[in-house]
């Protein structure tokens, strides 16, 4: 007990060098907090027995663990190893350079956002991209709002509240959380009018549902499913005929979208904007940070005076897009001008295209180092598998990569979740790693893996216990 008597003063560790280190990194009241806290820890391990070692710097150096704690941010990059490239809950499509590099200089200083440098006058803000909007996708005009889904929410608010919104009930998707096609009408104040069955849906089923009554005909991309079989859907091409011969707006709802064919770099073709716009849809919405690889946003584009209206809806000014997103929005559709040049600039379609033969090579050589830092409790090896686009695009269709499998090394007693807290490890890292777990083993699809060397010096970091050694 007469150890007690040692522990330091709170201002003796704060002026020794280490504790002004955390002062200049932190400030003294978190500094000083955290070294409180480290006191009181101390305290507690030498009245139970224990020897902790009581020098300023041993202190300083608990606090600073304490501190880095509690400044890590939830937002800090990871490694997303999942084998989904676009994944929802990790942020989606990762952005060009130049789109943040653009949406850097947004943010440090002001921008023209509504302002026509030409006259002096006001501007629009969705102008600095509507025209390469137009460019990329045909259509006459285009409008920007928060998410695909307040396009969505908008273009029905706008056509159809207080009157019906037909749609094919084949196509009532819900797109995971809290989009589901029929809240949406509720919320925008339409009423949903169904049509044809859950498999097949005709031309006749829209016309017998076209009346006074019809305020907007809506196609839904059936994103993350595929109705398999005796089926029937009435194309875009077909509906926009229908709904035009009935002077019915229609919209098609894409979804993820794409500006290019991608049958190009070997991957399965995707309905792309510039074809449903040809269709004859009057209105065609889609997502910014799916397939197109940019910002969070939502695109509505089509005819002139139907974008007009949208423009036109106080609800337009509730789902605008900030000065951030417009500029990486830009950046991103420029890229787009040189198809050539795309997959080496856009993350998305490079590691959408990244050949599985370049991804099995990386595997082979991250087997032997990954394997020399879990083991002795993990086994690993380099085998092949699937990636998945991810956000309901292409659900069906897979792609094949390659990554690293990890098995708890033979011997390991059963149900002691060793797999489980192996992945709890990866994900308390300094970058923290997510991959998924399958089949008895935690397997990190290496599609999205660029920097080798980094992932490595990370995993090097795993603390001993959960990672390396037995319960
Ligand atoms: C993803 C998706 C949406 C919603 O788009 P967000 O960008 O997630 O808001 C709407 N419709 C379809 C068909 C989709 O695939």
């Amino acid at each position: 007990m007469d150890r007690l008597r040692d522990l330091p003063a709170v201002d003796d560790v704060l002026r020794h060098d280490a504790g002004s280190a955390l002062v200049a990194r932190f400030g003294r009241a978190e500094a000083a907090a955290a070294i409180r806290g480290a006191v009181a820890e101390m305290r507690a391990a030498l009245r139970a027995g224990a020897a902790p070692d009581l020098r300023p710097a041993a202190v300083a150096e608990a606090a600073d663990r304490r501190l880095a704690v509690r400044d890590a941010s939830g937002l800090r990059p990871l490694f997303n190893l999942t084998g989904t490239v676009l994944h929802t809950n990790l942020g989606r499509a990762v952005l060009a350079e130049s789109a943040a590099e653009a949406a850097r200089a947004a943010m440090l200083e002001p921008v023209a956002l509504e302002y026509d440098l030409a006259t002096g006058r006001r501007g629009e803000r969705d102008d600095h991209v509507a025209e390469l909007l137009r460019e990329l996708t045909g259509a006459e005009a285009a409008t920007v709002v928060n998410n695909n889904a307040a396009a969505v929410l908008l273009v029905i608010n706008t056509f159809a509240a207080g009157r019906e919104a037909v749609v094919s009930r084949g196509e009532l998707v819900e797109i995971g959380g809290s989009f589901r096609m029929p809240d949406i009408m509720a919320q925008a104040g339409a009423r949903l009018r169904e049509v044809g069955t859950t498999n097949r849906t005709h031309p006749r089923d829209y016309r017998d549902a076209f009346g006074p009554e019809t305020g907007l005909v809506l196609k839904i991309h059936t994103s993350n499913y595929r109705i398999e079989g005796y089926t029937a859907e009435v194309e875009g091409a077909e509906l926009a005929g229908l709904a035009g011969a009935a002077a019915i707006p229609f919209c098609n709802d894409l979804g993820s979208g794409t500006l290019v064919d991608l049958s190009r770099w070997g991957l399965k073709k995707e309905p792309t904007v510039r074809e449903a716009v040809a269709e004859g849809a009057d209105l065609v919405t889609f997502s910014g940070d799916k397939l197109l690889g940019g910002p969070q946003v939502g695109f509505v584009v089509g005819r002139r005076d139907a974008v007009a209206r949208l423009n036109a809806n106080p609800m337009k000014r509730a789902l605008r897009v900030d000065k951030l997103r417009l500029a990486a929005l830009e950046a991103t559709l420029k890229l787009y001008r040189d198809p050539e040049t795309l997959a080496q600039k856009l993350p998305t379609l490079r590691l959408l295209a990244r050949p599985a033969a370049e991804i099995a090579a990386l595997a082979a050589r991250l087997r032997d180092p990954v394997a020399a830092i879990l083991a002795p409790a993990h086994a690993v090896s380099a085998e092949p598998c699937r990636s998945q686009i991810g956000s309901g695009a292409l659900p069906v269709d897979t792609i094949p990569s390659a990554g690293l499998a990890i098995r708890p090394a033979p011997g390991t007693p059963p149900g002691t979740d060793a797999l489980g807290r192996l992945a709890a490890a990866l994900r308390a890292l300094p970058r923290p790693v997510v991959g998924r777990v399958t089949d008895g083993a935690l397997v990190l699809d290496l599609r999205c893996l660029e920097d080798e060397a980094g992932f490595l010096s990370n995993l090097r970091a795993l603390p001993p216990g959960p990672a390396a050694g037995p319960p």
